[in-house]
């Protein structure tokens, strides 16, 4: 498989404060693990561009862009609830986050056998039409598939989400278009508390309690998820890879580890094989403690590499 990394410095400059979980560092971790590891050599890097407004108001309201551009400060931090915050660089941040989607499906179509990995932040997959929510400001996966039905005229796409909280503001966007099935796992209850009752017509959530391990989530997601994604045979596989689930990140207390990141990476590469030409574009949403948050994306980015 070939795989691009879709990154930017620009990233680096969305500031929450240093005592906010989603730092800057988050990326570093990344980058100077995939060098430790050997793999990167491997891995076509690409700069993440921005995202344009067309691309964004496929997925939000054109007012919830003006006013996060009209609310960018020119200094300091400025909070929009308690977990989410502006600074100067906020919206370029964002922007770049979203582009790497964008950027990372148009790449994806343009050959077989071909992944894509952003590592981005803000994270995305809590931003709704119109709001901002837990980190996120732009919800990078549903631009994404929003570009793939617009652009490439993809018509079944595939949405994984296994961060531990569940994607609400994904569900919020592409919940009952029944050209998108959106699967998820996540803790619950924990924040933010949806997904689990009443789910969409499109959505297969699954709910798991505090102190699940890898061999229960694998039982659990294979139960869920794979005869219908066998059935549903998906053009592109879109991945929501979040990685506060690992037994080292406090953010959430599910106990999963690197193999069960690659379990379920090499699931999803066997589906993408099968229907959709190889082609998946996978985008980091958590993943809090550096150490572990590095090795689980080397570890995923092997997996997408089959090396
Ligand atoms: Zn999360």
């Amino acid at each position: 498989m070939n795989v691009a990394i879709f990154s930017h410095p620009d990233c680096l400059e969305h500031k929450n404060g240093s005592l906010h979980p989603d730092q800057p560092g988050r990326i570093n971790a990344i980058f100077d693990q995939l060098i430790a590891s050997g793999i990167d050599p491997f891995l076509v890097h690409q700069q993440a561009p921005y995202a344009d407004d067309e691309a964004v108001t496929r997925a939000h309201c054109p007012h919830y862009l003006d006013a996060l551009r009209t609310n960018i400060p020119t200094e300091g931090i400025v909070p929009l609830d308690g977990d989410t915050a502006l600074s100067p660089g906020s919206l370029d941040a964002a922007l770049r986050a979203a582009g790497a989607g964008v950027a990372g499906v148009d790449w994806v179509m343009q050959g077989e056998n071909r992944a894509a990995f952003g590592a981005v932040r803000p994270p995305g997959h809590h931003a709704g039409p119109d709001q901002p929510a837990g980190f996120c400001l732009l919800n990078n996966i549903a631009i994404a598939a929003r570009h793939a039905q617009a652009v490439h005229q993809i018509k079944r796409i595939a949405i994984i989400d296994f961060d531990v909280h569940h994607g609400d503001g994904t569900e919020a966007i592409v919940g009952g278009d029944e050209q998108i099935l959106f699967c998820s796992v996540f803790q619950h209850p924990f924040y933010p508390f949806t997904g689990a009752e009443e789910p969409c017509t499109n959505c297969l959530p699954v709910p798991l309690p505090a102190a699940t391990r890898g061999s229960q989530w694998r039982e659990a997601i294979k139960a869920a998820w794979f005869a219908k994604l066998a059935e549903f045979a998906p053009q592109l596989i879109l991945i929501s890879a979040g990685f506060d689930g690992h037994l080292e990140d406090d953010m959430g207390q599910l106990g999963l580890i690197e193999d069960d990141y690659v379990w379920l990476t090499e699931q999803l590469r066997n589906q993408a094989l099968k229907s959709a030409n190889g082609r998946m574009v996978s985008l980091l949403e958590g993943g809090y403690h550096p150490g572990a948050l590095g090795r689980s994306v080397t570890a995923h980015l092997k997996c997408l590499l089959a090396i």
